[in-house]
């Protein structure tokens, strides 16, 4: 049974508070020092966060998309790189056992990973495949009961710190989508597997992203993920639905920054008066509002397609370009309404501003975004 409507609007002003309380304070700490402190993570493992959409019989709190839009909508008013170790975890790092995993790998790790024991990642990026996912080098060769992996995957968001990561191989070249990719779920301690360079990156301090490498990695076959073969569509689903979480988590910073930059106009004062009270910064605000307001129904709508059992790929699409260019321009108006303020770095604006960039890159370019919405659209018009 997942979450009623109003058990997820307590947990939304739950959540509300908890980031606005004892994240936000914090905030400044977690960029100077790139590291999250241990006390925020216990927070999130005693709130249940790890578990948002791990249901309740492994248990997590088993919110369905709408309910987990909701509470990544609140988590995404504070610093995005806490936010991004929580929502890789609970989104493209489990999604894949969730919904594919056999009964088997489910009971074994879904009920660690909901308490916050076992971190979780998701490998499919290579330095050969990115936009173009399919042309994977990282192998799985059968050898008795056994899986044996080698390759090198990167970009990996919690690759340093992950326990268990969905890894897509080759299992069949001559197939290669359609049904030679296929989806494993590995521990960090399985023979083979190491952590390689740690990335520097523009933003999104405190969450940690690596290169991943497999050298003869034995990975048992109860391991595999949906079935063999079917990897390519098992990543396309994942995908799917952290694209509606990466979009939640878009609106959420924006909105953010609108309550940001409208009490700073109310309150700094030039040539006498408010700057509120010129047009000029009235509709950069209107602007921001009404867009960030598209967006978040954008979101909701392809949410409840996929609680309909809809698998919204168009829509999920739509909502994770839209969003995530939503909360960059809302980022630099921000930027511009707080003057030299805002790009000093001691203010949170400037921080804003660099994380809002991963957002129209990971989990899908935007360029890509706009391929599949193209796709369906040309698709549905057939003649
Ligand atoms: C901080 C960070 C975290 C990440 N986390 C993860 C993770 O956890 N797991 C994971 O698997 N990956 C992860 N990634 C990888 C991310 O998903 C890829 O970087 C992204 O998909 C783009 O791939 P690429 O970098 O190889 O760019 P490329 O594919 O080389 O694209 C370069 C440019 O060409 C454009 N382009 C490519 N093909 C087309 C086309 N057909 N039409 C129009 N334009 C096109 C792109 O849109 C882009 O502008 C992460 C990346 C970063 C930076």
């Amino acid at each position: 049974m997942s979450a009623t409507a109003s058990e997820v609007s307590q947990m939304k002003t739950m959540i509300r508070n908890f980031v606005e309380n004892e994240v936000d304070p914090y905030a400044q700490q977690i960029e100077d020092e790139n590291h999250i402190p241990q006390h925020l993570v216990d927070k999130a493992k005693e709130l249940g966060l790890f578990g948002l959409s791990i249901p309740e019989e492994y248990g997590g709190i088993g919110l369905n998309a709408t309910g987990k839009a909701i509470v990544l909508e609140q988590l995404g008013r504070t610093h995005n790189g806490y936010v991004s170790l929580i929502s890789a975890h609970t989104g493209i790092g489990s999604t894949g056992l969730v919904r594919l995993g056999s009964e088997q790998i489910k009971q074994k790790y879904l009920p660690d990973m909901a308490a916050g024991n076992l971190i979780g990642a998701f490998a499919l990026s290579e330095p050969g495949a990115g936009s173009d996912a399919t042309n994977l080098s990282t192998k799985a060769e059968k050898k008795g009961n056994k899986w044996i992996l080698n390759g090198l995957k990167h970009y990996i968001t919690n690759g340093p710190i992950a326990d268990v990561i969905t890894v897509f191989a080759i299992t069949d070249k001559e197939k290669g989508a359609k049904g030679g990719i296929t989806a494993f779920l590995v521990e960090k301690d399985f023979p083979g597997f190491s952590v390689g360079a740690e990335d520097k990156k523009m933003g999104l301090r405190g969450s940690h992203s690596s290169q991943i490498i497999f050298e003869d990695c034995e990975v048992p076959e109860e391991n595999v993920i949906g079935q063999v073969g079917m990897g390519y569509v098992s990543a396309l689903t994942i995908l799917g639905e952290g694209r509606v979480g990466l979009a939640a988590r878009a609106v959420g910073s924006s909105e953010k920054l609108i309550e940001m930059s409208a009490r700073y106009a109310n309150e700094r004062v030039q040539f006498g008066k408010p700057i509120a009270v010129n047009q000029g910064i009235q509709w950069m605000l209107a602007d921001m509002a009404t867009e960030t307001e598209a967006a978040k129904q954008l979101t909701m709508k392809a949410a409840s397609l996929i609680d309909e059992g809809k698998k919204a790929i168009k829509e999920a699409s739509m909502a994770k370009m839209f969003a995530s260019e939503v909360f960059n321009k809302v980022a630099d108006k921000a930027v511009q309404i707080h003057g030299g303020m805002g790009y000093i770095a001691e203010y949170p604006i400037e921080r804003f501003y660099r994380d809002a960039r991963i957002t129209k890159i990971y989990e899908g370019t935007n360029e890509i975004q706009r391929v599949i919405v193209a796709k369906h659209i040309l698709n549905e018009n057939k003649i």
